[in-house]
């Protein structure tokens, strides 16, 4: 059983670094909450004073951070995690980040002799609970080899999706389509209702038809269609519109450094923002399906 350093006990990190411990892995954490760190201490997580103890004499360490600035902070420089492990450690960033802020960990990571893979995921907060995540993977296939085991324990479908910052590039065109594409079930739902047409005729029809999508499937904005959709909590979350802008934006960023046109990609992002500027942000992300309603 392998000895695993785990920094970021959030809403993801929490479930995550609890099923390692249940998995019979020695996992110790950190996080600046404390809240954060009694509740993964109460599923079996050692908890620690500073990043560097959780990351003391561990053979792999995760991270599961908000943002790219948060991730280059906890890795690089003198104080950071790179620095401070014994060469060959293995590091797995699995926090949702800006291509270009992954890349220059891989790039730190290798200067430092460490092995290092990108590896965020889909699945949401019950994904890291019931540890059925997807994982997207980028690196070496020696970094992905020694993380895939650990990564089984907390995911249902680990996929190599290629080198340095492959990870981050899929989690990012993955969830562009998503935000378009709710944004076109908004629109069409909104719209049948407009001419007259009962909303469960045109999903009983489009989602055996060609305009089916896996948002429609299992996300239908529409209360009462589809069992799973936040829809019929009051749009209680689920995946927040902040985390579906959070994304978006980082699409539109990645798409800018890439010279790629992506204007309904942009769309989205812009639609995603006046919702959450409206004060919309804790609801899940297919409650833009009222203010497409509304407009
Ligand atoms: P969260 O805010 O609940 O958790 C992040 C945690 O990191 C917080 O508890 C914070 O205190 C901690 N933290 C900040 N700096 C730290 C440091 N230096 N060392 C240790 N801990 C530190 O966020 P979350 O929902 O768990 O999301 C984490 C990441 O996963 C984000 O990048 C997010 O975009 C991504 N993600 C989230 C979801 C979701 O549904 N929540 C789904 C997929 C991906």
């Amino acid at each position: 059983m392998a000895k695993i350093g785990f920094l970021g006990l959030g809403n993801m990190g929490g479930p995550m670094a609890k099923n390692l411990a249940k998995a019979g892995h020695q996992v110790t954490g950190f996080d600046p909450v404390a809240a954060a760190l009694d509740a993964a201490k109460a599923g079996g997580v050692t908890p620690a004073v500073t990043p560097a103890a959780a990351a003391k004499g561990a053979e792999v360490v995760i991270t599961m951070l908000p943002a790219g600035q948060h991730v280059k902070a906890a890795y690089l420089g003198a104080e950071g995690l790179l620095a401070g492990a014994p060469k060959g450690t293995l590091f797995v960033d699995s926090s949702t980040i800006d291509v270009a802020s992954a890349k220059t960990v891989h790039e730190a990571a290798a200067a430092a002799g460490q092995h290092f893979v990108d590896a965020p995921v889909s699945g949401g907060v019950a994904g890291a609970e019931g540890a059925t995540l997807t994982f997207m993977c980028g690196g070496s296939e020696a970094a992905f080899g020694q993380a895939r085991p650990l990564l089984e324990k907390m995911g249902k479908n680990i996929i190599h999706a290629g080198g340095a910052g492959a990870g981050q590039a899929a989690k990012v065109c993955n969830n562009m389509i998503l935000g378009i594409s709710m944004i076109a079930i908004s629109e069409a739902f909104a719209l049948a209702e407009k001419l007259g047409l009962d909303p469960a005729k045109l999903h009983d029809i489009s989602s055996k038809s060609s305009g089916s999508c896996w948002a429609m499937l299992n996300h239908n904005p529409v209360p009462g269609l589809v069992p799973t959709a936040a829809a019929n909590r009051d749009y209680k979350p689920g995946f927040g519109a902040t985390l579906m802008l959070k994304d978006l934006k980082l699409a539109v960023e990645a798409a800018t450094g890439a010279g790629a046109s992506i204007p309904l990609g942009a769309e989205a992002a812009q639609l995603y923002n006046m919702f959450v500027q409206q004060g919309n942000g804790a609801l899940d992300y297919s409650a833009i399906y009222k203010m497409v309603k509304g407009a």
